[in-house]
């Protein structure tokens, strides 16, 4: 037995999952006050949840979060503090030598950190000198677009929204986001075809859907609220489908905690009706197999088809070009399966199509995700109760951010609304997304960077190319809660500034403050901090965005940001003004229990594309010479990324992973035994993956354990970010910019 790797046959959620929460709450010495903080995560006056964006339910009970949300909220309310001693008694080589996990369990940031090259330490710094340092070397730049300002999805609207009025008062569009490397082509593929880049379900349709079709997402682990919402579904009968490479835990079987008969009895509910183990990458080919099934059949919305679509004889020459050949062989499935599949589509009469970033982290992803979108049209399963696309966001903001204006690509729509509220010209060129302001920085065309969170870096692919990137920049700004690796990549100026969490109160000017957030399914809700800040020097991000700026402009005639940092209603009057037909009365609605709902015009079958109609596309290969990421090459694996069960994007809470039966460790490689064996590799032996087209860079992962799994053959998969020096810059969807993380060609030999 190859050492902490062990099968987990328990039920998902349980009583391991409450032990969980209760280790996580002990591991940060944070019981009491963490304990006290879950109490208030998801209530209608609380905060809401650090982690994902899964809605909550309207009747909010008292434990309204998952094991990972309070992972999550013990990980901010840690009773650790890195203080300026407890850094700066370190060099940062001496700090770039420990793992990630190490680096943000130091604690809570306490207060302002400016990099000292002379001594390669962090140093105390006053928020006065922080800021005006900061506004001097904006201001030296030769020109606004030498510098990104990139967000992650953990901001609040208020905090985005003056992030974006601060980028583009400096005059530039460069707004990387972490939405580039995560759900980008939802942004993209969507908006082309149906007008809205966003899902158009509601939490209430899945009590309606008679059938749940899930592809390349692990809500057991990435969004586990929903795991409630799959078992109320699969108990009153909905046909569940799975599309997964992996055999993952919760899409089988899962116990709720909160249900005292699964508990006491410790059973289970059986969650997939269906489960499908594709191939990695196979989803083109799964889905061009079900069309082509369902349009022979013909069972088909006829009438939906005439009255809300336009496109559909060029999708159905399309898929009927697809032999079943190539369907087979790319998605790793028989024909019989495909047969099933179409055949509970066929007798459904509302269905919801889930998906998460296995779908949208491929090559050609923004064509990909439209596949899905044309299935559901088929049947006219969109706009209409039960019924709709259901993108399973990350982060907790991340699709707040762009509502309120975190785009570099900016429509002339946004651009005229902006001029016309603050008076100021607007930048029209587009920005950069992120890779290609890695790209830039690595030109030298870009020389300064502010992060609003994130870890930048380590969410990045190609550390190859991205570390030696950011070091060559003149500034590094970034704002967070932690140290993490990104701040150690130091540009000749770099300043680490410690904000506020979501679970603290946030005052200003003597007033208690709320920001606002907007969940998956377009629900902007209000979130306010209940618990003491983990230091008195903290700032929120709204307050640090509107300082610099202030140091930035001075005297602003357009922008008065001191009064903007210090009262986040005037925050949202300007986001009302700026975006009239989506907030309309934001500060009065935020104040109602729950919040309110955006306007979706997909859920109405209102269709805001040119034609005034939903597009079928059929799927277009960004470079079709090389559609097939292993190039035709036999000997040529693809892989795909994973997260633990102990871990939350690039934040590392532990090193188990309960769900895959790994203990204490990250560095496995899962794979099919026969892909072993063809290699002369043994389970448990130690092996070297190298990237299979490195375009003269070499991009390696040495001495990891192979593991056997459940999976298809010609597939491998390990964790996110470790995996991810195997990843090109260049292997990325060319419409949305975001990196294939999910199908990386590799080889893999025996360690030597
Ligand atoms: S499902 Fe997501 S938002 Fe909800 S408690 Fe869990 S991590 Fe937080």
């Amino acid at each position: 037995m190859t050492k902490g790797i062990k099968d987990y046959t328990h039920p998902a959620g349980g009583w391991d999952a409450l032990k969980a929460v209760a280790g996580a709450l002990t591991d940060q010495d944070t019981v009491a006050k963490g304990g006290r903080a879950l109490l208030d995560a998801n209530q209608p006056d609380g905060f809401d949840c650090p982690g994902c964006a899964w809605p909550d339910p309207k009747h909010t009970s008292s434990f309204e979060f998952c094991e990972n949300g309070a992972k999550a909220v013990a990980w901010e309310t840690t009773s650790h503090r890195a203080t300026p001693e407890v850094v700066g008694a370190h060099t940062v080589a001496e700090l770039w030598t420990w793992s990630d996990h190490d680096l943000e369990n130091l604690g809570r940031l306490t207060e302002p950190l400016r990099y000292d090259p002379a001594t390669d330490r962090f140093q105390r710094a006053s928020w006065d000198e922080a800021t005006t340092a900061i506004g001097a070397a904006l201001r030296a730049l030769e020109n606004p677009n030498q510098c990104e300002f990139y967000a992650s999805g953990r901001a609040s609207n208020e905090a985005a929204f003056l992030f974006q009025t601060f980028g583009r008062r400096f005059g530039t569009n460069n707004f990387p986001d972490c939405s580039n490397m995560c759900h980008e082509p939802t942004s993209v593929g969507l908006a082309e075809q149906l007008g809205l880049g966003k899902g158009s379900v509601s939490l209430e349709d899945f009590d309606h859907a008679d059938c749940i079709l899930s592809f390349g997402h692990n809500p057991g682990t990435n969004h586990p609220r929903m795991m409630t919402t799959l078992r109320d579904a699969a108990r009153r009968g909905a046909a569940i489908l799975v599309f997964n490479p992996m055999r993952e835990r919760a899409l089988e079987k899962f116990a709720s905690p909160q249900d005292p008969v699964e508990m006491l009895t410790l059973t289970g509910t059986d969650i997939a009706s269906r489960y499908y183990q594709l191939k990695v990458g196979g989803d083109v080919a799964v889905l061009t197999g079900l069309m082509k099934l369902l349009i022979e059949r013909d069972a088909l919305d006829h009438d939906f088809i005439a009255r809300h679509t336009t496109g559909f004889e060029a999708l159905a020459a399309h898929v009927a070009a697809a032999d079943w050949a190539w369907i087979e062989a790319r998605s790793g499935l028989a024909r019989a399966d495909l047969e099933e599949a179409a055949d509970i589509y066929q007798r459904s009469k509302a269905i919801i199509l889930c998906y998460g970033m296995g779908l949208t982290q491929h090559r050609s992803a923004s064509s990909l995700v439209q596949q899905l979108v044309n299935l559901l049209l088929l049947g006219g399963h969109i706009g209409r109760p039960g019924a709709g696309i259901c993108p399973l966001r990350g982060h907790s903001n991340v699709q707040g951010d762009r509502t309120v204006g975190i785009t570099e690509k900016p429509s002339p729509a946004l651009l005229a609304s902006m001029q016309r509220v603050f008076g100021f010209a607007q930048p029209t060129a587009h920005g950069h997304t992120v890779a290609e302001a890695i790209e830039a920085m690595r030109e030298g065309t870009v020389k300064a960077m502010i992060a609003l969170g994130g870890n930048f870096a380590v969410a990045a692919p190609d550390p190859t190319l991205t570390y030696p990137a950011l070091k060559k920049l003149d500034l590094t700004v970034n704002i967070a809660t932690k140290l993490n690796r990104t701040h150690l990549l130091t540009g000749k100026q770099a300043w680490v500034l410690p904000c506020l969490g979501r679970t603290e109160i946030d005052v200003q000017s003597g007033e208690r403050q709320s920001v606002t957030v907007e969940d998956s399914m377009s629900m902007v809700h209000a979130s306010r901090g209940m618990r003491q800040p983990a230091s008195e020097h903290l700032r929120s991000e709204p307050w640090i965005v509107a300082r610099m700026a202030l140091a930035t402009f001075g005297e602003d005639p357009h922008v008065d940001w001191l009064s903007l940092g210090a009262d986040y209603d005037r925050v949202r009057e300007l986001i009302e003004q700026v975006f009239p037909d989506q907030f309309g009365n934001y500060n009065d609605r935020i104040r109602t229990p729950g919040g309110f709902r955006l306007p979706v015009p997909t859920s109405e079958r209102v269709w805001t594309t040119p034609s005034g109609k939903a597009a079928f596309l059929p799927y277009v290969a960004d470079d079709a010479a090389v559609d097939d990421p292993t190039r035709g090459d036999p000997e040529v694996l693809l892989l795909t990324t994973l997260r633990s069960h102990d871990q939350y994007n690039t934040t590392i809470y532990g090193l188990n992973d309960r769900y895959r039966g790994v203990k204490g460790r990250r560095d496995v490689v899962f794979a099919h035994a026969d892909d072993l064996a063809a290699r002369g590799i043994s389970d448990g032996d130690r092996i070297d993956l190298a990237c299979a087209f490195d375009g003269g860079v070499e991009r390696t992962l040495k001495g990891f354990t192979a593991v056997v799994k459940d999976m298809p053959r010609g597939c491998l998969a390990a964790y996110y970010p470790e995996a991810n020096p195997l990843l090109a810059l260049s292997e990325r969807d060319r419409r949305s910019g975001t990196p294939a993380y999910k199908s990386m060609p590799v080889r893999m030999t025996k360690a030597r």
